[in-house]
């Protein structure tokens, strides 16, 4: 029976019930359990495994790849997701091909790598420009939608390309979230993401994980996991259950009101830049219409200046000045204000809650004008 994306959402990884158990189970405690004997497998110590992630794998992995059989390892934080695939993979002599323009973070992984002998090549996300640096490569890093620059690449393109240079692609689905693209589904061979985002949508914890199609990468990256013992509190592991079962609504929502505003911004003579890939006119709308079936919450924009840009950032009573995105209350920042991100002085990111998309609109229209009086 093929159901749709809401129902999925709220049954996801829920064991078989059991009479006077609760449908999700409360988050199990436990750093080791109860093991007489020969330990022949399931939960004997809490750093390898617990029944709360077994649950919340199982729910992602049904969302990242609906009917398959596929493999999901959560993680403390994207980072460590991140790091997990990256340090578990390459080696020293292998050519890693990363974005230019990727989450702020990147270039301290990258430092990390080449610290290992690992060769890295950059080159931005747009107009699929890590084609032209594939040659030799053990590994394909894609961010797309990336960010805070919302470009967009082909993801089918560039894992049959990279696939047929001999590397494996691994896609960052933050920003979109298994509800908005499914990268396994488009021939990638890692779908990585950060939790903390719009996957559990509150701003209340962090997470990450790793979804891949083959057993062989996933026991790499379970036993990095080991290793470095990156793992969630079964606490945050419950909570992002929970969350799970609202993604639908809040993705919805979400990007309907993503919409709204970038129309709005558009009529605006002083916003320049102005980027969400949902909005027809967006130069990445023709790519990601054919493989996003959700445009996510964040829209980016360019203010005249520096002080143009603060000014409107203090106006706002609806939007938080706060970094991050995903979540249900809206939130903006100047981005230029952390330095790394290669954006003009004005650049503004805001991330798009589940407010009521007029309230919105009318809040952020008003803090413009009051911006450019001054
Ligand atoms: C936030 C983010 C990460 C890192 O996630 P954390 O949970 O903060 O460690 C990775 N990739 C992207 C695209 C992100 O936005």
């Amino acid at each position: 029976m093929s159901i749709g994306d809401g129902t999925r959402v709220v049954r996801a990884g829920l064991p078989e019930p059991v009479k006077y158990e609760p449908a999700l189970p409360g988050p199990v405690f436990a750093a080791h359990y109860h093991l007489p004997g020969e330990p022949t497998g399931g939960y004997t110590y809490g750093r390898d495994e617990n029944p709360t992630w077994t649950h919340l794998e199982d729910a992602i992995g049904e969302l990242e790849a609906p009917g398959e059989d596929v493999h999901t390892i959560v993680f403390a934080s994207g980072m460590a997701a991140v790091s997990a695939v990256l340090l578990s993979h390459a080696r020293s002599g292998d050519i890693v091909v990363l974005p230019d323009d990727g989450y702020q973070a990147l270039p301290l992984v990258r430092e990390q790598l080449e610290g290992y002998g690992v060769t890295v090549r950059t080159a931005p996300t747009g107009g699929d420009a890590q084609l032209r640096v594939l040659d030799g490569a053990k590994l394909l890093w894609i961010e797309t939608p990336s960010n805070p620059g919302l470009d967009v690449c082909d993801v089918r393109r560039l894992a049959d390309a990279a696939h047929a240079a001999g590397a494996l692609v691994a896609v960052d689905n933050t920003l979109a979230t298994p509800l908005g693209q499914q990268p396994l589904e488009l021939g990638a061979d890692f779908s990585v993401a950060s939790g903390t985002k719009g996957l559990t949508g509150h701003g209340d914890l962090l997470l990450g994980y790793v979804t891949c199609r083959d057993a062989e990468p996933a026991a790499r990256v379970r036993r990095w996991r080991k290793v470095v013992g990156a793992i969630p509190g079964p606490m945050e592991a419950w909570l992002a259950h929970r969350s799970l079962a609202t993604l639908q609504l809040r993705a919805d929502r979400q990007a309907a009101n993503a919409l709204a505003l970038a129309e709005a911004l558009s009529r605006r003579p002083e916003v320049c830049g102005l980027r969400y890939p949902g909005l027809p006119s967006d130069p990445s709308h023709p790519v990601a219409a054919r493989q996003m079936r959700r445009f996510g919450c964040v829209v980016s924009f360019v203010l005249p200046d520096r002080d143009h840009a603060e000014r409107f950032l203090e106006g706002l009573s609806l939007v938080d000045d706060a970094t991050s995105f995903g979540g249900v209350r809206s939130t903006a920042e100047r981005r230029g204000r952390w330095g790394g991100d290669a954006v003009p002085e004005g650049f503004i990111r805001l991330s798009v809650g589940v407010e009521d998309a007029d309230d919105l609109v009318t809040d952020v229209e008003r803090a413009l004008d009051e911006a450019a009086w001054q």
